[in-house]
């Protein structure tokens, strides 16, 4: 089929058209620009740009693919989790494409997304494989089988902060731009990684092995900081990212792979804007090669949020003649993971 996807969950939306797999059109608008000023996204303003962007996204992508409105047979649309106002908007203008055009609905799991996206690259995933969703909003670690029709096994999660998060707000501390990911890793070029030994938090024998917590190195980095400032120096900027770089991609590869190891896992998959980061795909692809396991990590664009991921979803599950959602269904602003492969009403056949 021909599906239109929706993703409106927190500051980007994404329009995506996807049939039987390939993908046809692909467009994101941001407002990632109007949350800088306030080094967070602000969920109202992110609302109101949706409202803004809709329309205008959803018509370049149906341009971008050649199809007029009539030509889609099925709308996916994000549901949850995310910011409750951010996916109504989506919600609203997913319905209405829908009910306009007599086509069912499928309400998708945003993190479900984020797994989807790397087949529009590379094609179906091998069935189990470990995903690992590193972004501004998500540090998970994933065991996914068939992705329609078997639960998602959530092996792990931040305790607090995001793996994005935390190097959103540790460039602030550094003085650097947001969103300080890029920003960190431009600067980290020109650092040395081995200059300061911030901490590995929960890698120790006994922590959980899947967990994660990136708040203590916010702080490690504030005390560095504050250090060097008490000495009436300036702190070497470039280490400091360097070093905070290779702590975070050090405990991200390393769980990652110690999930390969304990499920007998063949297949890494990599996605979500932290993905970017040129020492976690340096670090991920030197651990993988040696362990014997196969990295995958979509291109950039669908490895932050899209709406293509959530029409390869839809496709998905369309195909797999899952019930479709009902007009009234709701937003889930934090719907959890096991409902990730059913659509929010009826479970998958
Ligand atoms: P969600 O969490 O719902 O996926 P998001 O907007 O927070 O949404 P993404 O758009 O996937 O997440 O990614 C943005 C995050 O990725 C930001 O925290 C940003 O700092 C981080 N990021 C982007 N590029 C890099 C990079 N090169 N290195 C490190 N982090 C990066
Ligand atoms: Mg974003
Ligand atoms: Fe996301």
């Amino acid at each position: 089929p021909v599906v239109l996807g929706i993703e409106s969950s927190c500051d980007e939306t994404g329009a995506g058209i996807v049939r039987d797999g390939e993908l046809l059109a692909h467009v994101v608008a941001s407002s990632m620009d109007e949350h800088a000023r306030f080094g967070g996204v602000v969920p109202e303003i992110a609302a109101r740009a949706h409202l803004q962007a809709f329309n205008p996204v959803v018509r370049r992508a149906l341009d971008e693919a050649g199809l007029r409105p009539g030509q889609i047979d099925a709308v996916a649309v994000t549901t949850g989790p995310g910011l409750s106002g951010a996916l109504q908007v989506g919600l609203a203008g997913a319905k209405t494409f829908a009910y306009a055009a007599g086509i069912p609905l499928y309400g998708v799991h945003h993190l479900a997304g984020h797994v989807a996206a790397d087949t529009l690259d590379h094609g179906p995933l091998p069935s189990p494989c470990v995903v690992l969703i590193v972004s501004g909003g998500h540090t998970s670690l994933l065991l996914v089988r068939d992705l329609v029709r078997d639960p998602i096994l959530h092996l792990g999660d931040t305790l607090d902060d995001a793996a994005g998060e935390c190097f959103d707000k540790v460039a602030r501390i550094l003085g650097l731009p947001y969103p300080g990911g890029p920003a960190i890793d431009r600067a980290a070029k020109d650092g040395d990684p081995l200059a300061v030994r911030f901490p590995r938090p929960l890698t120790r024998p006994g922590d959980d092995p899947y967990a994660f917590s990136f708040s203590g190195l916010k702080t490690a980095a504030a005390r560095w900081v504050e250090q060097h400032r008490l000495r009436g120096e300036e702190p070497p900027v470039a280490d400091g990212a360097a070093a905070l770089q290779e702590a975070v991609a050090d405990v991200l590869t390393r769980k990652a792979l110690a999930a390969c190891r304990a499920h007998d896992v063949r297949t890494l998959v990599v996605v979500g804007g932290v993905a970017a980061n040129s020492r976690v795909r340096g670090l991920a692809e030197k651990r993988c090669a040696s362990a014997g396991v196969e990295l995958r990590v979509p291109a950039m664009t669908l490895c932050t949020d899209n709406g293509a991921m959530i029409a390869a979803v839809g496709d998905l599950l369309a195909r797999a003649g899952a019930e479709p959602a009902p007009l009234d269904v709701s937003v889930d602003p934090s719907a959890p993971l096991e409902y990730a492969t059913l659509n929010p009403v009826a479970a998958s056949p």
